[in-house]
């Protein structure tokens, strides 16, 4: 059976069914077969009628004796039932369900699931789940026949006109095709990693008999999603490695000597160490394709201007692309500090700036107008990308079209966002990695306080004596208030209503900023410019700032509702501070009474590496909400877990084996198949 037959070939689904299920992006058979329960109601104690307790969940099987609709006085209509099993009976109730009348007459058998509520001496089944069934049932023997009842009761994910109830009639009825459909991993696959066949699954996750069938299946099914991705990453690197060719650059070891020389400082073990590994990519014929990862403050930008150095050296442009218009600012005026003593010219291009070529210049930085439409480049063979997730794959093409003639630029793209292991190995497979996890010597870590609502006056003090006709600068950022990143006007609303009030009642006496992502640039860049200048006292933010301000005065970074964000959230905002050679400080504001949020957030008072608190939050509050709304771009898993680090390495083994195997396997196939779809 072809798994990639549309939908519509079943004959219950017609072409109605087949627009529906497309909102649930099901199109074909397999995903149809994938789309797996999220959970499942144990209806699976099946009792009779006379030992019934009430509170207790369960299924009862009998016949209809007695049936009919009620109008209650607010003329809502409920529909009263009685059943017997031929020892006992028992009144059920359900509400605004008028058919049922008819399709439960007198006599029917059925087979009721639900909660037995009591009233007095009275016991009653409320709005339980009903099926037929077609004999007089032995009262007390788990009848696997039922679908909706009786049974572990799978509830799936669910659109307009497809219930969870219509999705579990199907699988019934495709019963002996799931049976048979052929494995496309080997057995011997399966036995090492201890996986269930495929056939078995299917039945399992939609038919199970009991949790743990339903537990392994899902362990397959997690296993396949996970595999899916490390295909589909090893796939493109692959493509990358064996399509495009790239300059290489010649590495003149004495320049680059005369570079680092040239700094006022000496690099890190880590820099030197990803240094060595960018400088071994772009001396290949193939293009680089690599990932900086590295906490805030570790000094990526000048890895990055090396090696914009060397593009230059080997008589190429480089361009650099930063999220926002205020960090591609920030990373000109460093470029051009480091690269201009060096004889490279450097140059800004925004938005506000309509250019349609990119001549002269050696290094050009900028925003998303550097991949716009009709912007060319006269010889790219360096492109940067900062803070990664916020372009994505997409964003990495299209600068690596940028380029004139069949040659791709070299790539490297760098990221603060701290990434726990697993999820850099799934995110981000077909990119290589280097990592700068050290911290350049001499910088004073900064103190990290949970902050107490009774302590919010003295704090309030505190910070002014701190920043009061002093060149110590502070940042308040208010609290996520939209479940998305994106910044909405709520969270605007609120950045202005705190604006007021700390201006009027609190911080009179100081000068105050109020930044947002709904300030106009020209303001922005002011209010920047007064940052900078320490013509601004308190900086009041949206959490949006998130992203790479630098301001090497502002000392003190207090965050409003801390415990709406995530560790490494915080994280990321604490690290605008410290920036300088001063003692920096990081305020965590938390008006929650619980116990479990505010232990959540002492870790950060003991913990400074990034990396650790994001696997800290993967742990703690799981991977939903560390990336809650794909926040980074990053895979939304449907079955596997971030957190399962054993299945997410053997899938990876198992990828990199079928990759590397010459025999096409059909996963590959019709993975390659998607893969096209999904990058045009
Ligand atoms: P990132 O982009 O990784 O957040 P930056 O590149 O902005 O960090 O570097 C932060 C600061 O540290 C900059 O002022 C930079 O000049 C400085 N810096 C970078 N590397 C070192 C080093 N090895 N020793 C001391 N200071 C460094
Ligand atoms: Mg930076």
């Amino acid at each position: 059976m072809d798994l990639n037959l549309p939908v519509s070939s079943l004959p219950f689904v017609g072409p109605s069914y087949a627009k529906k299920l497309k909102k649930l992006k099901i199109q074909t058979l397999k995903d149809l077969l994938y789309h797996v329960p999220h959970r499942y109601e144990d209806f699976s104690q099946v009792e009779k009628i006379q030992t019934l307790q009430p509170g207790e969940t369960v299924t009862i099987k009998g016949q209809i004796v007695a049936i009919k609709n009620i109008f209650t006085r607010s003329r809502k209509q409920i529909q009263q039932a009685t059943v017997s099993d031929g020892q006992d009976s028992i009144d059920i109730i359900w509400f605004n369900q008028p058919f049922i009348v008819k399709t439960l007459p007198i006599g029917t058998y059925v087979s009721l699931s639900g909660r037995v509520e009591a009233s007095g001496r009275k016991r009653t089944l409320i709005s339980p789940k009903y099926e037929k069934i077609s004999h007089n049932p032995q009262p007390t023997t788990y009848n696997q026949t039922t679908i909706h009842t009786g049974r572990l009761v799978p509830i799936y994910p669910e659109t307009e006109g497809i219930s969870s109830r219509w999705l579990r009639a199907r699988f019934h009825q495709l019963f002996n095709v799931l049976n048979q459909i052929d494995d496309p991993l080997p057995s011997g696959i399966l036995t090492r990693y201890h996986l269930l066949p495929l056939a078995q699954s299917l039945s399992q996750i939609h038919l199970p008999e009991n949790f743990q069938q339903a537990q392994t299946a899902r362990r397959r099914f997690a296993f396949d999603e996970l595999l899916e991705l490390h295909l589909r990453s090893l796939t493109r690197k692959k493509e990358w490695k064996e399509e495009k060719l790239a300059h290489k650059f010649r590495i003149d070891q004495e320049k680059i000597f005369g570079f680092t020389n040239s700094l006022p400082f000496s690099l890190t073990n880590s820099q030197n160490k990803a240094i060595r590994e960018i400088l071994n990519d772009l001396a290949k014929s193939q293009p680089m394709n690599r990932l900086l990862e590295g906490d805030v403050g570790s000094g990526k930008t000048v890895v990055a201007a090396l090696a914009c150095y060397l593009a230059h050296l080997n008589g190429f442009q480089a361009a650099i692309m930063a999220p926002t218009q205020i960090l591609a600012i920030q990373h000109f005026q460093t470029l051009e500090s480091i690269l201009k003593p060096l004889g490279v010219t450097v140059d800004l291009r925004t938005s506000s700036q309509r250019v349609t070529s990119h001549g002269s210049q050696d290094v050009l930085v900028g925003t998303h107008s550097l991949v716009q439409k009709g912007v060319s480049f006269k010889n790219l063979g360096l492109a940067i990308i900062d803070e990664q997730h916020r372009f994505g794959v997409r964003q990495r093409a299209l600068l690596s079209e940028k380029s004139t003639g069949s040659l791709s630029p070299h790539i490297l793209t760098m990221t603060a966002t701290p990434i726990p292991r697993t999820v850099a190995l799934v995110a981000y497979g077909d990119l290589d990695l280097s990592t700068l996890d050290e911290l350049p010597k001499g910088r004073i870590e900064i103190k990290t306080w949970v902050v107490p609502p009774q302590k919010r006056e003295a704090a309030y003090n505190w910070i002014r004596d701190r920043v009061k006709n002093t060149d110590e600068q502070a940042f308040i950022v208010c609290p996520l208030i939209e479940e998305s990143e994106k910044e909405g006007m709520k969270s605007i609303k609120a950045a202005k209503v705190e604006f007021e009030r700390l201006s009027k009642k609190v911080f009179p006496d100081l000068r105050l900023g109020l930044l947002h992502g709904k300030v106009k640039n020209k303001e922005k860049n002011e209010i920047m410019e007064r940052l900078k200048k320490g013509d601004i006292d308190v900086l009041v933010a949206t959490p949006v700032v998130e992203v790479g301000i630098d301001i090497p005065n502002a000392t003190i970074m207090m965050i409003e509702g801390a415990e709406r964000f995530g560790l490494a959230q915080l994280h990321q905002l604490r690290g605008r501070v410290g920036r300088g050679t001063k003692q920096s400080y990081c305020l965590l504001f938390s008006d929650t009474k619980s116990e479990n949020p505010l232990k959540r957030l002492k870790n950060m008072e003991r913990t400074l590496s990034g990396r650790k608190l994001a696997e800290l939050d993967l742990e703690i509050r799981g991977p939903g909400e560390l990336y809650g709304t794909a926040q980074h771009g990053f895979p939304e898993l449907k079955v596997a877990s971030f957190a399962d680090v054993e299945l997410i390495k053997a899938a990876q083994e198992v990828a990199e084996e079928l990759i590397n195997s010459t025999e096409s396997s059909t996963y590959l196939q019709s993975l390659l198949k998607k893969e096209s779809i999904a990058l045009n």
